[in-house]
């Protein structure tokens, strides 16, 4: 598997691909929205800087969030290619990614753009649960748990995220729209993006079946 971001809105499918893509492919997910959810549980310095933003939906700083991945992809086994989930979502932080990759000859080969709606995403947004121990992803309409509020993996309770509540998802879209969207140019630049229209109703395992063919 080569090495890939996922880029898209909150909401767009990023998090249930790239479950789907790392078990396919075994390569690490590296997202910086898990890492900072980690962070804020175990109460890191680190989580308690990132927690206001988070809260209000804003993006965390560049340098914070630079230094993060860094750290996440030095770690990483990265033999295999890499995925990379909610980062870069400024153009500082692609430039510092390809400075970071470009150092390791490993820069990235393929972004894959899921482009959505507003409307859906939104819908989206507000049905969303996850696992509060696993982290798994479900929608209460087109992904329900077998059970409700129990998670299908683990068996532990699901909740709403603190910022899928409508009027954090509000500003999200607006700070995405207005800080990652200039990376669909970008990465169009470069050569090295897909764009998948992400059009309500269509399943997550027709969307992997295209990002599968992006990737072959
Ligand atoms: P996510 O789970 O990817 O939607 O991220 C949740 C929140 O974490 C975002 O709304 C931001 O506040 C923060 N965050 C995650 N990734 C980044 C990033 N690459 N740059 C800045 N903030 C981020």
């Amino acid at each position: 598997m080569p090495r890939i971001m996922l880029l898209g809105a909150p909401g767009s499918g990023k998090g249930t691909q790239a479950a789907m893509l790392v078990q396919r492919y075994e390569v690490p997910r590296i997202s910086s929205g898990d890492a900072l959810r980690s962070n804020l549980e175990e109460g890191t310095p680190l989580g308690l800087t990132a927690k206001r933003y988070m809260e209000a939906g804003e993006l965390v700083p560049d340098e914070v969030i630079i230094a993060l991945v860094e750290d996440l992809i030095e770690k990483a086994d990265t033999k295999n290619g890499l995925l990379l989930d909610g980062f870069p979502r400024t153009i500082a932080q692609a430039e510092a990614l390809d400075e970071l990759l470009g150092n390791k000859d490993m820069g990235l080969e393929k972004v894959v753009y899921l482009n959505v709606s507003k409307d859906t995403l939104l819908q989206r947004l507000s049905l969303r649960r996850i696992c509060k121990d696993c982290g798994a992803s479900y929608h209460l309409e087109s992904l329900p748990p077998k059970q409700e509020g129990i998670c299908d993996k683990c068996g532990a309770g699901l909740i709403q995220r603190e910022d899928d509540k409508r009027e954090t998802v509000e500003k999200r879209l607006e700070v995405y729209n207005e800080q990652t969207k200039p990376l669909v140019d970008y990465y169009k630049k470069k050569g090295i993006l897909s764009e998948i229209d992400g059009k309500s109703g269509m399943s997550p395992e027709t969307i992997e079946m295209q990002i599968e063919e992006i990737l072959e």
